[in-house]
């Protein structure tokens, strides 16, 4: 139960608990929701002010709130910072012993914490005092690690369903940063929490301007775009530690001051890496994506990404970290097949190998799009962009356009009469009238939709979908064998004579590269 006068207590703790005057767009919504007992899912950029959403009313609910964490490093510092504001906040994990595990039992059944952050493979510890006597409220922070669909699964967060079963009135609070639809549903889902709201704050970063380039001499082309940049802070994001290192003496040689930086560094190197590039000493770092995590800079201008990354959400990231400051900075992708290939390699065996596989796949049809780049990132994040964005090479240089209404509605009435059941490849099948036996098992050659695409290439059909994919038209659902579904925009265009503009095709050969067979 929260106190009885919450509402009018909203601001005056913020105020004098944090120090701010205003709530940020959304908290407050968030805050009052959780406050009357509703499930909640949040949705919000690194630095947008999530923590603000369970930390309010957490100083607001009678008992406590524990807030699983998987960031065990950073809980202490948490902590401290929460305590400095004057907040009677803890954290529980295995680096204490049984002693100081033991005080905090006590502090909670005394009443005498408001928070308490706790590791969830900690959590069995907390029995004596996780019901509802003690606890008021629990918030699950970097949320998408309980989804195998997300892309930073951990097992220790799969029991966390237990948490709505033994405290059933009690409200859950789940907050992240990066999360696609599929892995929203689950996390709902795996936290037994159906019927949660959920708060998406915009994904829009429109200051950062997106551009892709073909990989053909890259290192040659990141050395010129360097040098056209002098004084710029910008990362160079590479796949492998080899990659960082080869990359920077390579930029080095060619008198482009840059410095390597990747996980096998030792604490010390890695924290002068880290500085030397805060303080502006160093202009580039080469790096893997263990680079950026837990770095405040907002005067990043530009990022590049020497290899394609393994999935958008962490595309995303990765490019954020430019521009925090709000003024212009430039994101550039190297795109190439190789990479792909190789990325393909790493995900195979991979208990999750098909969701990886297919957000790869989503990652290259990004990068070959011919459509405002921005909507797809933000298409993919579930926020439709009505105006094309004007800050990415395909809005600055756009390819031909032409009025492919009946296509997009013969594409998505065939999704529709397969009952959002099938892949693309059988999609195409049915459009193009194919008579394989998949397709006559199923007795597709009955439906409406059979064959009315027979004019249209293959190729072609692929390249339309993929664009409608991009506009938020349909989606992939990852985890029901890739089958082709429609979305909640899909219905303007079969049903309300929404008009679809498309691209023509440009076919642009594949290099072949050649698989190497072990
Ligand atoms: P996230 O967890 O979403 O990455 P944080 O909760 O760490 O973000 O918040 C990012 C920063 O924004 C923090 O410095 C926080 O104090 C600040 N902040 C949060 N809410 C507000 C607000 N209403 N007004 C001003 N600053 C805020
Ligand atoms: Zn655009």
């Amino acid at each position: 139960m929260p106190l009885p006068d919450y509402k009018n207590l909203l601001l005056p703790t913020l105020k004098k608990h944090f120090g701010y005057d205003q709530f940020r767009a959304q908290q407050q919504d968030i805050i009052e929701y959780v406050l009357e007992g509703n499930d909640a899912l949040v949705i919000m950029p690194t630095g947008g002010g999530k923590s603000m959403c369970f930390q309010v009313p957490a100083l607001l609910f009678e008992g406590l709130t524990v807030v699983v964490s998987p960031l065990i490093a950073l809980m202490k510092d948490q902590v401290d910072g929460l305590k400095a504001n004057g907040i009677h906040a803890n954290f529980y994990n295995s680096s204490q012993s049984s002693e100081e595990q033991q005080a905090i039992l006590e502090q909670v059944i005394k009443a005498e914490l408001k928070l308490l952050y706790v590791a969830p493979e900690s959590l069995a510890g907390l029995s004596n005092i996780l019901n509802e006597r003690y606890v008021s409220c629990i918030a699950i922070d970097e949320a998408h690690c309980i989804s195998s669909w997300g892309h930073d699964f951990r097992p220790s967060y799969q029991q966390l369903g237990f948490l709505k079963k033994s405290l059933p009135n009690i409200p859950i609070i789940a907050l992240t940063a990066t999360a696609d639809k599929a892995t929203r549903q689950d996390i709902l889902d795996q936290l037994k929490i159906p019927n949660a709201q959920q708060f998406i704050s915009s994904f829009d970063r429109q200051n950062i301007s997106l551009e892709v380039r073909s990989g053909t001499e890259k290192v040659k082309q990141i050395i010129s775009y360097v040098k056209k940049h002098p004084n710029e802070s910008g990362i160079i994001y590479c796949l492998s530690r080899k990659n960082t290192e080869d990359l920077a003496k390579k930029l080095n040689s060619n008198g482009v001051p840059a410095t390597a930086y990747h996980a096998g560094l030792n604490f010390n190197e890695r924290n002068r890496v880290q500085e030397d590039f805060v303080y502006d000493n160093t202009q580039v770092v080469c790096a893997t994506v263990a680079f950026g995590m837990g770095i405040d800079k907002s005067n990043v201008r530009w990022v590049i990404h020497h290899n394609m990354p393994k999935n958008i959400e962490g595309y995303y990231q990765e490019i954020g970290r430019g521009g925090r400051d709000g003024l212009q900075a430039h994101a550039l992708l190297f795109h190439s097949y190789a990479d792909v290939i190789q990325l393909r390699r790493f995900a195979s065996g991979a208990s999750n190998e098909e969701v990886q596989i297919a957000k790869l796949e989503r990652m290259k049809q990004f990068s070959e799009a011919t459509t405002c780049r921005r909507k797809i990132l933000l298409s993919y994040f579930g926020e439709l962009l009505e105006e094309n964005c004007g800050n990415c090479d395909v809005c600055k240089n756009p390819p031909q356009i032409f009025d492919g209404t009946v296509i997009a509605q013969k594409i998505l009435s065939a999704v529709y009469r397969l009952r959002e059941k099938e892949a693309i490849g059988t999609i195409l099948d049915v459009l193009r009238g194919s008579q394989n036996a998949n397709v006559l098992e199923k007795g597709y050659d009955k439906l409406k939709t059979f064959g009315i695409g027979k004019d249209v290439a293959w190729k072609d059909w692929q390249h339309f979908i993929i664009q409608l994919m991009n506009q938020g038209y349909c989606e992939i659902a990852f985890h029901k064998n890739n089958a082709l579904q429609l979305t909640e925009f899909s219905n303007n265009v079969l049903f309300k004579g929404a008009k679809v503009s498309l691209t023509r095709p440009v076919h642009i050969a594949e290099p072949k590269v050649k698989e190497r067979v072990k």
